[in-house]
């Protein structure tokens, strides 16, 4: 367990690292936003991030985040919440109720359920498409090849408050290759922000443009 000063210096230590690369690529460090992955962390490590004064946090899983967000979320009302891993139809209710923006759209069926819970709910959330850029079989996300004519159908036929796309590049690739490929698929369809760098590769993801990253471990310490 990582405890709250370890928590806020890590914090700390990241922000600097992207106001550097910022400053590098000619970005304003403003226009980076930190998802700190709270993930297979317990609440109490989320709490020393909040306590720290950091408000936006990325969830992968609707249930873990159900048992840990809503008290959160009345102690800190002004933090948000990312989900940031694949979302299967029969949470999409419970997904729309708690989260803030959904980063991981990467199919119709999601995207219909996702338009049909916020209608009925009232909410709008701000969503993310995701995009499998190494086109791994066991990895969720769009084909490239499907990317312009899903993102199309998100704008079009579900109405979905489309804001940007994210993608986890593989493994073994080089990053920057599946962060420039991201960033030309949403430049040619309009798209603003950019889901793209976590603990390993984050710096290089600022350098292509990145407006969010998504830092579990360099903040909160190894996972369980
Ligand atoms: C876990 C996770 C992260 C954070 O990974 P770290 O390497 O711990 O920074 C980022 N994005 C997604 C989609 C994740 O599932």
């Amino acid at each position: 367990m990582t405890d709250h000063s370890d928590i806020a210096r890590n914090l700390s230590e990241v922000k600097a690292t992207i106001a550097r690369c910022a400053a590098e690529a000619g970005r304003a460090a403003d226009d980076i936003a930190l998802v700190a992955v709270s993930k297979n962390h317990d609440a109490d490590a989320a709490r020393g991030a909040l306590a720290a004064g950091h408000r936006l946090f990325g969830e992968n899983r609707v249930q873990e985040a159900e048992a840990k967000w809503p008290l959160l979320k009345t102690e800190f009302p002004d933090a948000r919440l990312h989900l940031i891993g694949p979302l299967q139809t029969n949470k999409a209710a419970a997904a729309v109720r708690l989260f803030d923006a959904i980063e991981t759209v990467d199919r119709p069926k999601i995207a219909e359920a996702l338009a049909r819970h916020m209608n009925e709910q009232g909410r709008r959330l701000d969503c993310f498409v995701q995009v499998n850029t190494g086109e791994e079989d066991q990895k969720a996300g769009i084909m490239p090849a499907e990317a312009d004519a899903f993102i199309e159908a998100c704008r079009t036929q579900y109405n979905l408050p489309l804001v940007g796309l994210m993608c986890i590049p593989p493994l073994e690739d080089e990053p920057s290759l599946h962060f420039a490929f991201l960033r030309e698929i949403a430049r040619r369809n309009g798209l603003t922000q950019l889901s793209m760098g976590m603990s390993a590769d984050f710096e290089i993801a600022v350098q292509f443009g990145a407006t969010h990253v998504r830092v579990g471990t360099a903040i909160f310490g190894a996972r369980s």
